[in-house]
């Protein structure tokens, strides 16, 4: 898996926490317009981390009971004359309304805190629309991704970053600097056209997650209709079983593992392609078409839902024999048993298929969730660059190969059977077995000394058909340079 989109900060600018210009800014006088929910949390964290508070409100006499005695509420026009910040909590709609105060906001810091309710909703980000309103005002952009109950709760839950973006450096440096008081950390995103990205980023569910959660339901809904045509409609057309009681847990319970094992194949697959490419053009300079780009960006989710694919299947496996059905069934075959008079039943291969199915099994769920933990940032972060990959490469790897192994013993010798050909389709390890074989037996071709060190000097920036400038000492001890292809 990669190492790691979550290890980084939520995005990758720089911070200005350590801005050495940074003054202490407890104890100044900062102005609040609006008094909803937005407007009380951050009141009430900005009281707690020292800071004078001046609340402007339409009507601040029902308004004052909702802020901490130590705010002030008072009327908007005498809230903005008191500081020189303040931070806007009103939504768009209404900053119109504010325009009657634009004298005596002149010259003022604004910090737009607005959020809005679609992605790329206005043609001009919100901030953008403030500054436009008041011409004489400067505008900050900050404290939108941070959440009402974050603010009260304070920095030691939820998300800590406030991202800022200002055409003014000192009015960034100042907004900055009370976030960093309040517990925060600010982080710098440029310039005032950096105001839309930060506004859409509270609006977007989970973006990274998107591809791999259709690819897994995906390959959940194929295996799934797989197996249940041939678990439950075959019987029911060949023999007019009624098997269709096996839907919720047995045919889920043969999916979950398909899905999990396919996926975690997958995290490998890109990285086994985009070798082949290096190989194949004898460069590492080459841009990899943007699906491979996308996929080996997506590596860690798909490995994290492999991973709860594979706990789901452990848990539904552990449930099996608690069901009714299956308690009938064994009553049955007992009865049966008896009946014929059978005492032994004991098949030697049987047994020991299952207990090293069963083993193995729980060996690759361990090391998938050893990957799964070694991918949460704070571990991640703990870990150098060697263990982070050896963890995630070859750990990884090594339960792609228990996983088959799991896959093998589970399946033996059924592939050879004609009667688990129904409807002429074949049992559905076979199927799940096709992608990670590949990308083993790939694996091991990658490492072949002759096939290892070719990729291994790609990867240190050797070209095929590259030619290097030489320098060759001559008869005489005097140096001649010549060209020649770096492959020869
Ligand atoms: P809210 O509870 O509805 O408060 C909005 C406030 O705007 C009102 O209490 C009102 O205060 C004031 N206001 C000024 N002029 C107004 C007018 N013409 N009509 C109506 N109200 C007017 O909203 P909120 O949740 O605090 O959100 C405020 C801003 O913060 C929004 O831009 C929102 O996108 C942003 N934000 C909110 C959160 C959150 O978690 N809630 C998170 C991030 C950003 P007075 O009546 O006292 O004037």
């Amino acid at each position: 898996m990669s190492g790691g989109d979550m290890a980084k900060p939520l995005l990758g600018h720089r911070s200005v926490e350590g801005d050495q210009r940074v003054a202490p800014a407890a104890g100044r006088t900062v102005g609040v317009l609006g008094s909803g929910d937005f407007a009380r949390s951050l009141a009430i964290r900005l009281v707690c981390s020292g800071f004078r508070v001046v609340v402007g409100s339409r009507n601040p006499k029902r308004k004052a009971g909702l802020f901490p005695s130590a705010a002030e509420v008072t009327f908007q026009a005498e809230a903005v004359k008191k500081t020189d910040v303040i931070f806007v909590a009103v939504f768009r709609e209404h900053y119109s309304t504010l325009c009657d105060l634009a004298d005596v906001l002149a010259g003022k810091i604004l910090v737009d805190v607005s959020n809005n309710t679609e992605i790329n909703h206005h043609k001009e980000s919100n901030a953008e629309y403030l500054a436009s309103l008041f011409p004489a005002c400067t505008v900050v952009k900050g404290f939108n991704v941070i959440s009402a109950w974050t603010l009260q709760s304070g920095a030691r839950d939820g998300n800590k970053q406030v991202l800022i973006c200002s055409n003014n450096q000192e009015a960034k440096r100042i907004v900055a600097e009370i976030a960093q008081v309040m517990g925060f950390t600010p982080v710098d995103m440029g310039c005032m056209s950096s105001a839309c990205e930060i506004e859409n980023i509270p609006l977007r569910l989970l973006p990274a997650w998107k591809i791999p959660i259709f690819l897994a339901l995906g390959l959940f809904l194929c295996f799934f209709t797989y197996n249940l045509v041939r678990q439950v409609i075959h019987p029911y057309i060949r023999e007019q079983k009624n098997k269709f009681y096996k839907i919720p847990i047995e045919v889920v319970n043969t999916t979950l593992p398909c899905v999990a094992y396919v996926m975690l194949s997958l995290v490998y697959l890109p990285g086994v392609l985009a070798a082949s490419s290096q190989l194949y053009y004898g460069t590492k300079y080459r841009r990899f078409p943007d699906w491979l780009d996308q996929w080996l960006q997506h590596r860690k989710q798909i490995g994290l839902l492999s991973f709860f694919c594979a706990a789901l299947h452990a848990v539904y496996s552990l449930c099996l024999p608690m069901r009714r059905s299956h308690r009938y069934l064994l009553i049955e075959t007992a009865v049966k048993q008896a009946v014929e008079k059978k005492m032994n039943i004991w098949v030697e291969e049987e047994v020991w298929r299952m207990e090293i199915y069963i083993s193995v099994g729980i060996i690759a769920l361990g090391l998938l969730s050893l990957l799964a933990i070694t991918s949460l940032p704070s571990i991640a972060n703990s870990l150098n660059w060697r263990e982070f990959s050896f963890v995630q490469s070859t750990l990884g790897f090594i339960a792609l190969v228990i996983s088959t192994l799991h896959t093998l013993t589970y399946g033996w010798s059924r592939a050879f059977d004609e009667n688990q050909y129904k409807f002429y389709l074949p049992p559905t390890y076979t199927l799940t077995l096709l992608v990670p074989c590949t990308v083993i037996l790939a694996k091991v071709v990658f490492s072949l000394p002759c096939v290892h060190q070719r990729l291994l000097r790609i990867r240190r920036g050797w070209e095929k058909g590259r030619y290097v400038k030489f320098v060759l000492p001559s008869a005489t001890g005097e140096y001649s340079s010549g060209e020649t292809s770096s492959n020869v």
